[in-house]
């Protein structure tokens, strides 16, 4: 008879409920440049509109952390061999950080280099990544334009945004402790669609076209927005969700409030809250001051209605 697997221990438990508690909200500010390579835009709108925040289990943010604490180690190693690695920006004290349209986009770097073996006088973005056997295979074998193209398009928004024209890829294998390092070079026009993609996610007031209409593409199956896009699941309720909220230059501003609002204050909502339209799975049939009635697929109707006396301003 096979053996059962043991149950998980109490001190088990409660390292993973630490990660777990101290995880935030899961959503972020900006569109990162770390996922601009994803292959569909819908999911990156539903990332930067909040639709389903991020949740991850305590063994996946230990795994995290992981990575993290892999780029001390590789500084180390880079200047072992007596390249210059700056970690922080010396202007800030604080990690190289760039941004785009109007703050909306953007990133921070794992630091720049001079003076490394292959080109001394050429400054180098770096870019720190763990992977697992499988995945380092392949990254060996194909080079990590085609086998992560999701890094190399992170890397060309940092050298294009901070003017480095190359960049040093660093990836660690998590089984074997193996290192793969790769130069590239800067791509200005991959870069420059890279940026108009970005744009056009935050500045589209409606989600995008799915990257399939089958919820069993394999994307979407690991997609965390799966249950908003293909089953109608509720949107989260935030300010990046309603119809008012609208991306300018440094912040988000209310058009019902006419108002810029502060994150924490996008994050709680108001009563006034109105879905996008294009987050429910319905027609709209009528619309008023604070409501949204919509044909459902079924054909029923069914009211946003954001009138009740308590959706006091916030
Ligand atoms: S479920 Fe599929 S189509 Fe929808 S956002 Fe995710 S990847 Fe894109
Ligand atoms: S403050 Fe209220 S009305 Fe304005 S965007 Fe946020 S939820 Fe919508």
């Amino acid at each position: 008879m096979a053996e059962l697997p043991e149950a998980p221990t109490p001190t088990l438990k409660a390292i993973y409920a630490d990660y777990e508690a101290r995880q935030g909200d899961g959503f972020r500010d900006h569109l990162g440049a770390s996922i601009i390579g994803k292959s569909c835009a819908r999911a990156l709108w539903y990332d930067f509109r909040w639709i389903t925040p991020a949740r991850h289990s305590g063994r996946l943010l230990r795994l995290f952390e992981t990575g993290q604490l892999e780029e001390d180690r590789l500084v180390r190693n880079l200047r072992a061999t007596g390249a210059t690695v700056l970690e922080v920006d010396p202007e800030t004290g604080r990690q190289f950080r760039v941004e785009a349209h109007g703050g909306h986009f953007g990133g921070s770097l794992d630091g720049v280099a001079l003076g490394l073996l292959e080109a001394p006088k050429a400054w180098h973005v770096l870019e720190f990544k763990t992977h697992s056997v499988k995945s380092f295979n392949e990254l060996t074998a194909k080079g990590v334009v085609l086998a992560k193209p999701q890094h190399a398009a992170q890397m060309q928004i940092y050298m294009h945004l901070t003017g480095i024209t190359r960049a040093l890829y660093v990836a660690v294998c998590k089984d074997t402790d193996a290192l793969h390092v790769e130069r590239i070079e800067a791509d200005r026009a991959m870069a420059e669609r890279l940026l108009e993609k970005a744009g056009r996610i935050i500045f589209a007031q409606h989600p995008p076209p799915r990257i399939s209409e089958d919820p069993a593409w394999f994307e979407c199956r690991f997609c965390d927005h799966h249950a908003t896009c293909h089953e109608g699941g509720g949107a989260a309720v935030t300010c990046r969700s309603c119809l008012h909220a609208t991306p300018v230059e440094g912040g988000w501003h209310c058009a019902r409030h006419d108002r810029m609002l502060a994150p924490s204050e996008q994050r709680a909502a108001c009563g006034r809250h109105l879905f996008i339209p294009g987050l429910i799975p319905g027609e709209v049939i009528d619309a008023g001051d604070d409501l949204v009635t919509y044909r459902m697929a079924d054909g029923s109707t069914w009211t946003n209605d954001a009138r009740s006396p308590e959706a006091a301003p916030c």
